[in-house]
């Protein structure tokens, strides 16, 4: 466990540390998000600074979610950084406590904010992960989606057609040719009544 005491009391006095950490629940939003438990990866920096330790850190962690678009599951990895600056306890109290050589309740103060699961850090974290994630979280930034005929996943299977898109096209085809025929009629016209003849 990190204990704050060791940065002492010093503005500028520095610890980084790493830890894997299980990830909370709801870390995310509905349609991607961190699974409760997975493996949260913690690079921290701390550092004492005037009114308290200034944390910084960068978060990893695998996201697990689904396309909107197909619908696939889909794993990415996330990165975040964050930085939150943790105040001491009242200062006033603790010299009031130090006066009285209380030194293990002096000590656990100090300790309160990072303690054992990094509760004081969750909310930071959930903040940062959440701004951090894809609104509309996509498995490839092309993915074409559903078919809108039978919801088959395009991506599976690029040359997916259906007849009525035949028949559509055959129709375009069949407007295509009268309207060639159209302006063989009308081109002759326009340029006067002898063209016609030539
Ligand atoms: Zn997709
Ligand atoms: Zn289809």
């Amino acid at each position: 466990m990190f204990d704050t005491r060791e940065l002492g009391r010093r503005p500028g006095a520095l610890k980084r540390l790493s830890r894997s950490v299980p990830a909370p629940k709801d870390l995310g939003i509905e349609v991607i998000g961190v699974a409760e438990g997975a493996t949260v990866e913690l690079d921290l920096r701390l550092e004492s600074v005037m009114e308290g330790v200034l944390v910084t850190g960068t978060a990893r962690a695998p996201l697990t979610g689904e396309c909107v678009r197909c619908l696939e599951p889909l794993e990415q990895e996330l990165e975040v950084d964050f930085q939150e600056l943790y105040s001491y306890p009242d200062l006033d109290e603790r010299g009031r406590l130090a006066a009285t050589d209380d030194e293990d309740e002096d000590d656990e103060e100090d300790t309160l904010f990072l303690e054992d699961d990094l509760l004081g850090l969750e909310p930071v974290l959930r903040d940062a992960v959440v701004l951090a994630l894809p609104l509309q979280p996509v498995c490839q930034d092309d993915c074409p989606g559903l078919c809108s005929e039978c919801g088959a996943r395009l991506a599976d299977d690029p040359d997916h057609h259906h007849e009525t898109v035949d028949i559509r096209w055959a129709a375009l085809q069949g407007l295509a040719g009268s309207d060639q025929d159209g302006e063989k009629d009308n081109a002759p016209r326009a340029n006067g009544d002898d063209s016609q003849e030539k």
